[in-house]
């Protein structure tokens, strides 16, 4: 079996009435794997490499909403830009920059997430409170100057700490919806925030309780992931 049929729809009913998108991750899993889940009303599905991505677009549904989870460089930008429903991971100007420039290509408004830093570990990427202010003045500004038209913030995402400590992880999201609260309240023309990306399979019911809108569930759904 490619998939958990059962669990899938499980986790449907559970989010639906609650109104939370749900992004199957579906990094390293195969093109019959997405189908099957596709089958079952699926659009939402997200990656983390580029090549990937673009290897599956091209063989998968066109309505299919596309999301990219992982690291993206800047110099890979381009090649999701035509088709990328939403950008999860953006944590720098530079990278807001560039997604704005190919977004202007392709003649298209790229909707981004801005990827906040909330786990204790120190690999993780994400920008800390004053980085985020920061970039929301500067992307304001530029807009302004016209320059940024072709892009827009419409929410956070952030990755708790892998533990056991319950209460460290719900500390974590709590932290992360305190902040998309206060930043929601100031919206611009090209910052206006609506999602939060927060809740992987291992914790996406904390992060729900903690108010996330926007999960990203991979092995629940397609089983464990034997290469990353
Ligand atoms: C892989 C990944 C997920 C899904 O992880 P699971 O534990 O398989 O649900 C979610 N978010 C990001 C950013 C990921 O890289």
């Amino acid at each position: 079996m490619l998939v958990d049929k059962k669990k899938y729809k499980e986790i449907v009913q559970e989010l639906k009435p609650q109104n939370i998108l749900l992004v199957a991750v579906s990094k390293t899993k195969s093109i019959e794997a997405i189908k099957e889940l596709y089958a079952l009303g699926q659009k939402d599905f997200g990656e983390n490499y580029v090549q990937e991505l673009g290897d599956k677009q091209a063989l998968l549904p066109g309505d299919i909403r596309w999301h990219f989870i992982g690291h993206l460089q800047t110099n890979k930008v381009k090649y999701i830009a035509p088709f990328v429903h939403l950008i999860h991971g953006v944590d720098s100007l530079k990278l807001l920059k560039e997604i704005n420039k190919q977004g202007k290509k392709c003649n298209r408004v790229i909707e981004v997430l801005l990827q906040i830093h909330i786990a204790r570990e120190e690999t993780k990427f994400g920008l800390d409170e004053e980085e985020l202010s920061v970039i929301i003045k500067e992307i304001d500004a530029e807009n302004g100057r016209e320059n940024m038209k072709n892009v827009k913030i419409v929410g956070l995402m952030g990755m708790a700490s892998f533990s056991y400590d319950v209460e460290l992880i719900r500390q974590e999201f709590r932290f992360l919806k305190t902040l998309f609260d206060k930043y929601a309240a100031l919206s611009t023309p090209n910052c206006q925030l609506q999602t939060l990306s927060m809740g992987m399979s291992s914790d996406y019911q904390k992060a729900i309780d903690e108010g996330s809108n926007l999960v990203r569930i991979g092995s629940l759904i397609f089983g464990s992931r034997n290469k990353e």
